[in-house]
């Protein structure tokens, strides 16, 4: 990717086609549609790329099996075409960045007939809305083959289970795919620069962003025809410095989860609980070498800070404990992260449970702003292609095919499967380490090798338990725009969502390196450092975790 330095020169007081602000999956997939179609393109971030809910999903790529569940309770046609639509996305998530994405098989447990018939009849309707997308039919799974899949589950009254095929992706690195093919195919991305207000023309029509850089601590400008506003859960502050009048609406749903060792309930397979206490489903699913387990949901107001929370390891563990023949206790969690779900909604006293996974966009009649709301990971593509096809409007251009439907991603270009085993044979390295580097970077990784063979010492570990390598932080910090600690052990290394004590290991030894690329004095790596360390440590304290291990350390497979 060009440089921050290149990125600002091109972008400050300069004019575009289209602004939009925020950098989540919905942002960077727009970006990547206007930029495919033609358009002069600008994205601005505040924080990182894919910093806020993109990077807190449950990295699934589905229709929603709950949200199926209600459209047939509630006979609401919204709901319905809300998981059809999601149903035909699937398959152009999975199709479209190989190297990121999964199929992944999903098991219902059922302790009684009448439950097994209710989940088997649901899933059924879900494979026949799925129609030609269907990815492979649901079945019935025995007692004894669902023990044999899932060997810690309570055995007393289990029936059995019903399977059905999702998928699942890596949230944070299918954001950064999207932010790289914007820039590689000519688009100008800058993380970590907020949009702090709008101005307009004589007319009253949205010309102009004041934008802050969160790093140089400078201001500048932007010019642009059309504003996009895809800032999810921000989306009303923004729609509000266009017209600050304009009633509120979204709701906000905080969701957490933990991240557990596998061993605690070793499966291939996926886990879905289908009743929770509050009238939901909760997900335990394997995901590279751990467990996944989530997730909540509980109304937050914008600016709330999103941790998990002592209350939240209580309730997940609660619920997964209900089917667990050993039941998991805190201290062996390893990590964790929340986020928070942009529900379009103006209805205060509806459940945030309730509201559905839709998605609006809407355009404010005097400014011009186009604000796109709501919504999902997996319809991200989908709601990029309404939303520019509305700016081609604006632009008074005709709208014409979209580009994005079958274009793949930054790094899956010549991706196979079998990428991995080439990578051990050209440069000799570990297959743990070669397969991790496939699944995170793609062919990228042929780059990040690149790198170990004109630099040896490039080639250590940043951490003794993993094999994560320092050429990986010299790339994401060259390559990729990351300009924090956080930016490289959370959403492009993976870390921080898999170990929060060896991110805080890590520290150390990734400060340095950003120092050096970067030109930092010692002050500021050292304060980076300390920081980033106070704020995982604080992460530990509010879920009521202890800062060291307490138990024996698990296994530690590929991240
Ligand atoms: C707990 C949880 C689990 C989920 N699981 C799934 C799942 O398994 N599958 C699925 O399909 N979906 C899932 N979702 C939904 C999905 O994650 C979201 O719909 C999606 O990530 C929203 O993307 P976004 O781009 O709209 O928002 P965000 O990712 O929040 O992006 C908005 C961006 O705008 C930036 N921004 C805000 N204000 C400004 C400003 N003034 N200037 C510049 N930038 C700004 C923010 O920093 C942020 O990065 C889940 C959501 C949650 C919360």
């Amino acid at each position: 990717m060009k440089s921050r330095q290149t990125v600002l020169q091109n972008i400050s007081g300069k004019a575009f086609d289209l602004c939009i602000i925020g950098g989540g999956a919905v942002g960077a997939a727009c970006a990547v549609d206007a930029r495919l179609r033609g358009l002069n393109v600008a994205l601005i971030e505040a924080g990182d790329f894919g910093g806020a809910t993109s990077s807190s999903a449950t990295k699934i790529i589905h229709g929603g099996v709950r949200y199926l569940e209600q459209a047939l309770k509630d006979f609401d046609p919204k709901e319905y075409h809300v998981v059809v639509r999601a149903l035909r996305e699937r398959v152009r998530m999975l199709d479209n960045a190989p190297h990121l994405t999964q199929k992944l098989e999903f098991l219902v447990p059922s302790y009684s007939w009448l439950n097994v018939a209710y989940i088997d009849i649901g899933l059924k309707i879900y494979d026949w809305l799925a129609g030609s997308a269907r990815i492979s039919p649901s079945k019935f799974v025995n007692r004894e083959e669902t023990l044999r899949r899932m060997p810690g589950l309570k055995r007393d009254g289990l029936i059995g289970s019903v399977e059905y095929c999702d998928g699942q992706f890596d949230d944070a690195r299918y954001n950064l795919a999207l932010v790289e093919t914007f820039d590689r195919n000519g688009g100008l991305a800058l993380n970590h620069a907020r949009v702090t207000s709008l101005s307009f023309d004589s007319t009253g029509k949205l010309s102009t962003a004041q934008v802050a850089d969160q790093l140089s601590k400078q201001s500048f400008s932007i010019d642009a025809t059309v504003f996009v506003n895809a800032t999810g859960p921000a989306a009303d502050s923004v729609r509000r410095m266009a017209a600050p009048a304009i009633p509120r609406r979204l709701r906000l749903s905080k969701g957490a989860h933990v991240v557990l060792p596998m061993q605690v309930f070793p499966t291939e397979q996926a886990m879905l609980i289908p009743k929770t206490d509050d009238g939901r489903v909760l997900f335990a699913v394997p995901w590279r070498g751990r467990l996944l387990v989530g997730t909540t949901e509980t109304e937050v107001q914008p600016g709330d800070e999103l941790y998990v929370t002592q209350e939240d390891v209580e309730f997940i563990l609660g619920q997964l404990n209900n089917y667990l023949a050993t039941p998991v206790t805190p201290d062996q969690i390893v990590a964790g992260f929340a986020g928070a779900r942009p529900l379009v909604s103006t209805d205060e006293f509806e459940s945030t449970k309730k509201i559905a996974r839709d998605d609006v966009i809407e355009i404010e009649p005097t400014s011009g702003l186009i604000s796109i709301m709501g919504g999902k990971w997996t319809t991200h593509r989908a709601m990029a292609e309404d939303t520019i096809d509305v700016v081609e409007k604006s632009l008074g251009r005709v709208s014409g095919s979209c580009p994005t439907r079958h274009h793949v991603l930054y790094g899956s270009e010549g991706w196979t499967i079998g990428h991995w085993q080439e990578l051990v044979s050209t440069y000799n390295v570990a297959g743990d380490l070669a397969r991790r580097l496939s699944l995170k970077f793609g062919t990228a990784a042929n780059d990040i090798l690149n790198l170990v063979k004109q630099d040896e010492s490039l080639g250590q570990r940043i951490i003794s338990e993993h094999p994560i390598i320092r050429a990986e932080v010299v790339y994401v910090i060259r390559e990729e725009l990351a300009m924090t600690i956080e930016d490289v052990l959370a959403r492009r290394l993976g870390v921080q969502f898999y170990t929060w004590r060896g991110a805080r290991e890590a520290a150390a030894a990734v400060g340095a390196i950003l120092g050096a690329e970067l030109g930092w004095d010692h002050e500021q790596t050292q304060s980076s450092v300390n920081a980033y360390v106070s704020y995982i440590n604080r992460l530990l304290d509010l879920a009521g975790l202890p800062r060291e291990t307490s138990g024996p350390a698990s296994a530690k497979p590929a991240l």
